[in-house]
């Protein structure tokens, strides 16, 4: 078994469900420390977060990582014990093999690689890691750039871990996510009876029409990197559970992934102003935003696609779907971001695996990013 897989195997076996770190960033301090890179861990409430740098020139590459895994569902549903790290015929098995220790475990071993043939490479190296990115993610990467921007350290390049191949490996780098915006709109009638409309007024009937307008508007067109933005209800509720009552007040719960060419502010207006044309009498209760991120080409992809391309021989495709990462709390920093990581078929799922192979070809991906970006 490679270091790599070994390192991913001991991940594996530390049930790290959120926020629970359960000792997997000491694990990973213990390998870097001796290859001369210094822990700061940053604990807030029950998580746990670890800066580790080595170096403290400009410019600064930082790998960014998430500890905690998704919970398993009935354990009873897996074929191997989730928290086992089974490696069987090439598959490594368990929660967080590929969503992400096995990111954590190829970065370590690629930052070993390289400083060893390199200790004296320019610029710094930092792992960014918390065990909250599955969570709230209120304690976690956001609280850990708040710190560090305290500390006038600015990160140059982020290379995200998340897994984001989708046949074969590194056949797909993220140059960005899509924004989440979300919320629960209410709008309020007045109760009555189904035989006296004219006493009443139907919000469900309001609540359908504001609906089917937002379910047909046309937000924007996307753009080169990002699909157009849309919308989808996912919830609705209104009604008293008689037949022969008008109901007072309906919700719906809506949300919407959308492309940065259309700014938060500017879609809540433009569904206030819809909303407004259907009731007079209603209430948006907004989610906390995910806010989107856009890199466009430069130092770091390019170092990216070159890396890909020189270890499997194919280059990568650029995407930005899927939903959001903590690359939305670090590219408002200034810094160029990235993801690259594993087949991402089985994350969140009963009987999550990863390729043993992918793992050691990743490791020679980050280590060629690394080379390109700091030698
Ligand atoms: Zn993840």
């Amino acid at each position: 078994m490679t270091a790599t897989l070994r390192i991913a195997q001991d991940l594996i076996r530390r049930p790290s469900v959120t926020p629970d770190d359960k000792g997997c960033q000491d694990l990973i301090a213990d390998q870097l420390i001796p290859d001369g890179f210094t822990p700061q861990f940053m604990n807030f409430g029950e998580v746990r977060n670890l800066w580790l740098r080595r170096g403290t020139q400009a410019p600064l590459f930082v790998f960014a990582g998430h500890t905690d895994v998704v919970p398993t569902g009935p354990e009873e549903n897996w074929v191997h014990p989730p928290f086992s790290g089974e490696m069987i015929d090439g598959i490594l098995h368990g929660r967080g093999a590929a969503d992400m220790k096995g990111s954590l475990a190829a970065m370590v071993t690629a930052c070993q690689r390289f400083v060893q043939a390199h200790p004296d490479h320019r610029g710094s190296i930092a792992l960014l890691l918390t065990s909250d990115e599955e969570g709230p993610a209120v304690d976690g990467t956001v609280r850990v750039t708040e710190t560090l921007s305290g500390q006038n350290e600015t990160i140059d390049w982020c290379l995200v871990g998340e897994p984001t191949s989708s046949e074969k490996l590194g056949d797909t780098v993220k140059n960005g996510r899509r924004g989440s915006l979300g919320g629960t709109l209410s709008v309020r009638g007045t109760q009555g009876h189904v035989a006296y409309p004219h006493l009443a007024d139907n919000p469900i009937h309001r609540l359908a029409a504001i609906v089917r307008e937002l379910s047909a508007a046309h937000w924007d067109t996307g753009n080169e990197y990002f699909p157009a933005t849309t919308f989808q209800v996912s919830n609705i509720q209104g009604g008293t559970g008689a037949t022969n009552v008008i109901p007072g007040e309906a919700k719906a719960e809506f949300n919407l992934r959308f492309c940065p060419d259309s700014p938060a502010s500017s879609l809540k207006e433009r569904i206030e102003s819809i909303c407004r044309d259907h009731a007079d009498r209603f209430e948006i209760d907004w989610s906390p935003l995910g806010a989107p991120y856009q890199t466009l080409p430069g130092t770091l992809l390019s170092a990216v696609e070159d890396s890909v391309k020189a270890v499997t021989g194919y280059a990568p495709q650029l995407s930005t779907d899927g939903g959001t990462s903590d690359g939305r709390f670090i590219a408002p920093t200034g810094a160029e971001v990235v993801e690259l990581g594993p087949l991402n078929r089985t994350i969140h799922q009963v009987d999550e695996v990863v390729n043993a192979d992918d793992l050691d070809t990743l490791s020679n991906i980050y280590e060629k990013v690394l080379d390109r970006l700091l030698t």
